[in-house]
């Protein structure tokens, strides 16, 4: 490392004063835990997604929140539900939560989120649902998906942890057509409370069904029985819940994040398309995005690139390098068949899934966040032209 080195991690939360005094606010008033501001934040996001048939409620975690519409669709021991290799594990998990089995397949060579043609070869008598994944904020081939499902009877779930706020054909995610959403807000998404997520459906009995179960299976939640006039000692518990409210200490940082949020999207879509005019000439293929006059909106959660074979240097060696100049990137994913866990469970091979094979044999995630400097961005971009070769 040089004297004048620079570190660029590769995300950082954008927390500002407005954040740290709602959460002071939030500690001064005496209610921590799941109450007014987690309400507050529900209605919030909803009035955001701008369609009031939707209901969302706050859970600690996009994980929980995928356990939680599950669990609500009747997902049991015995049933498949179709995931895309190329996420996060959380995608998988949840699924194994109810003793049903994931069935990974390959993804879309331009979207990089789940391939449909895949998912329709991978359907069978005991497939019950879909979980598309809206990789790096672009989103799946929704229309496809969810004709797919209409004509099977499955149910969709869509693994938006990625996707707020992402468009598709002018809707933002979160308001198709399918069964229920869930996003992120865990530290590095496009807004965090922390640890967080939220769950959109239109579907009362799933909303009513997820809200008993976010907590102990309780029939009614400690803020109703601290403002209703039944007395407050009193509550029945029906069913063996799981413990997945969000505390109004993190709901106060997402009520800010969430009055901010467009403002995100702008900076990191300035900051992609800085990157896709500056990288384009080099040996790296660029992420792929639908244009805005179709109405798509791209969260950019990530930025993905791949190193072409032209490329001077391996993956791995890039990524050395590229922290050689004090700049963090990041892979996504490993794909779900190459952990160990799956791999053996489902006695998975690389030959199965070409196109995640060769995207994750390629792919680096650059920098992208919305507290980065053109000053940092201009870093980044000359690291990378020195990296490969290329002079700047
Ligand atoms: C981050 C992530 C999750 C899990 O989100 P948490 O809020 O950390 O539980 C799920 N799916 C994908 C694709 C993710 O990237």
């Amino acid at each position: 490392m040089s004297e004048n080195q620079r570190f660029l991690p590769f995300s950082l939360p954008d927390i500002t004063e407005q954040e740290i005094q709602e959460v002071v606010k939030t500690l001064r008033s005496g209610w921590v835990t799941t109450g007014p501001k987690t309400k507050q934040f529900e209605q919030d996001f909803v009035a955001y997604l701008g369609d009031n048939s939707l209901e969302a409620i706050a859970v600690n975690s996009a994980t929980s929140g995928l356990h939680l519409a599950l669990e609500a669709l009747g997902i049991t021991t015995g049933d498949e539900v179709i995931v895309p290799t190329y996420t996060f594990t959380a995608t998988a998990e949840v699924v194994r939560y109810l003793g049903a089995d994931p069935i990974f397949v390959d993804s879309d060579p331009v979207t990089y989120c789940i391939d449909p043609a895949c998912v329709e070869a991978a359907i069978t008598p005991k497939t019950k649902a879909i979980i598309p994944v809206h990789f790096a904020g672009l989103t799946a081939e929704m229309d496809n998906i969810l004709a797919i499902a209409k004509k099977h009877g499955l149910k969709v779930i869509e693994d938006a942890a990625h996707a707020f706020p992402t468009k598709y054909k002018g809707k933002l995610i979160g308001t198709l057509e399918s069964d229920v959403t869930v996003f992120s807000f865990y530290a590095n998404k496009t807004m965090t409370t922390g640890e967080g997520g939220m769950l959109v459906s239109r579907n009362p009995e799933l909303i009513k069904r997820a809200k008993i179960m976010r907590l102990h299976g309780i029939s009614r939640d400690a803020f109703d029985r601290y403002q209703s006039k039944t007395p407050a000692w009193f509550y029945e518990v029906i069913e063996p819940g799981f413990k997945y409210n969000l505390p109004d200490i993190c709901s106060a940082i997402g009520l800010v994040q969430l009055k901010r949020i467009d403002e995100f999207q702008q900076k990191r879509e300035a900051l992609a398309s800085v990157y896709q005019e500056a990288l384009k000439d080099l040996p790296i293929k660029l992420p792929h995005y639908e244009s805005k006059e179709m109405g798509h909106q791209h969260a950019w959660h990530l930025y993905p690139i791949q190193l072409t074979n032209k490329a001077s240097i391996t993956r791995e060696d890039f990524i050395l390098k590229m922290s050689e100049f004090g700049i963090g990137c990041s892979v996504h994913f490993i794909p779900l068949h190459r952990h160990p866990v799956w791999r053996d469970m489902y006695q998975l091979a690389p030959e199965q899934f070409p196109v995640a094979e060769q995207l994750y044999q390629n792919e680096v995630s650059i920098p992208l966040f919305t507290k980065m400097t053109m000053d940092d961005q201009a870093y980044v971009i000359d690291a990378i032209k020195k990296v490969l070769g290329a002079s700047s």
